[in-house]
């Protein structure tokens, strides 16, 4: 098969042929159909996370079709058109068994701790558990879309957020995963005030339901002032120490606070205002991906036209073309999700 390749940590992103691989028992090859750029696989390929063994083959956010099973799976056959989360359990240790697959002690997850989805084929571990099956109205290059940042945030808005509706959400950082949070907070009924500190991209926070934008680095004052005390849940979309402070703060009593970026390098260990935590009675989650489980309301929502992840995507590329933007994802100020196709 074609696979894009690569042998050193920051070194050439090749396309070559590479062995096809095998299901294991219990798990599927998926042909790909479409596979999402993520700034993880970035990451991955500049040797930042420990799992990428070398020579590596990135790609974590997938579609396609079953193309071959192994002899232990029951609930999918080949030509079925399927997705899995970025996280996929093992199925027997302690959160797999109550149902929490994304922060399984086990977990694999393809273009990290194996070969991924930048590629015309992939192997997936446990199908039964892990592969979620798609429903026909929706396209291969919308569902690869919604694998990651997509899925994250709407574990953030519903399961750790609780957003109903009336509720006042403010979200730091409107990038692909706070845009998609947007999008599910406004469907639910809230209220969406956006942060950012680039017009352009708040203007897309409009356009896609925000009922106010605010283009500050301290903009806790603002929202506190428009939301009449401050928001039911906030989420720092971006991950940094700053806005992580900036959503605390801007938080109303016994509101919810929602770490979705990730803190890298020095933000590992950010300070937070904890006095304030304990005096407004707020509460702190993280969020790691979404359980599989929860696929099914996700998809619901999308098929039910009340968001359209499809807004998000920029623009869709060939094979050939991923190294070249897979090398691009350093840079921050991306416009829009880039999906391969193949
Ligand atoms: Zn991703
Ligand atoms: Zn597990």
């Amino acid at each position: 098969m074609r696979a894009l390749v690569f042998d050193s940590f920051g070194g050439p992103l090749e396309v070559r042929e590479v062995p096809a691989p095998e299901p294991p028992p219990g798990g599927v090859v998926v042909r790909v159909a479409a596979s999402g750029v993520c700034r993880s696989d970035w990451h991955g390929w500049q040797g930042h996370d420990p799992d990428v063994v070398l020579p590596h083959v990135p790609g974590h956010e997938l579609a396609g079709v079953v193309a071959k099973v192994g002899p232990a799976v029951r609930g999918f056959a080949v030509g079925d058109r399927v997705t899995v989360p970025f996280c996929c359990g093992c199925g027997t240790c302690e959160p797999c068994r109550h149902g929490h697959t994304q922060i399984c002690d086990r977990d694999f997850q393809p273009g990290f701790t194996a070969w991924g989805s930048f590629a015309e084929l992939v192997a997936l571990p446990r199908a039964d558990l892990n592969l979620v099956r798609l429903p026909d109205g929706l396209g291969f290059v919308e569902a690869a879309s919604l694998g990651c940042r997509f899925m994250t945030a709407f574990a953030a808005v519903t399961e750790h957020g609780r957003v109903g509706a009336g509720d006042w959400v403010a979200i730091h950082g409107c990038g692909g995963v706070g845009l998609s949070a947007l999008m599910i907070a406004h469907a639910r009924g809230a209220s969406v005030v956006a942060v950012d500190v680039d017009d352009e991209t708040l203007a897309l926070a409009r356009a896609l339901g925000a009922a106010h934008t605010i283009n500050a680095r301290d903009p806790v004052e603002e929202i506190v002032e428009l939301t009449a005390g401050g928001a039911h849940v906030s989420l720092d979309a971006l991950g940094s120490a700053a806005t992580c402070a900036n959503s605390l703060r801007c938080l109303r009593k016994r509101g919810r606070h929602v770490q979705v970026g990730l803190m890298l390098e020095a933000d590992r260990t950010a300070p937070l205002p904890i006095d304030r935590v304990i005096a407004y009675e707020l509460s702190l989650h993280g969020v790691h991906g979404m359980a599989v489980g929860h696929y099914d309301a996700l998809l619901r929502l999308v098929t039910s036209g009340a968001v359209d992840p499809a807004r998000l995507i920029g623009r869709t590329i060939g094979l050939d073309d991923a190294g070249a933007e897979l090398a691009s994802m350093g840079e921050f100020a991306q416009r829009g999700v880039t999906v391969i196709e193949l």
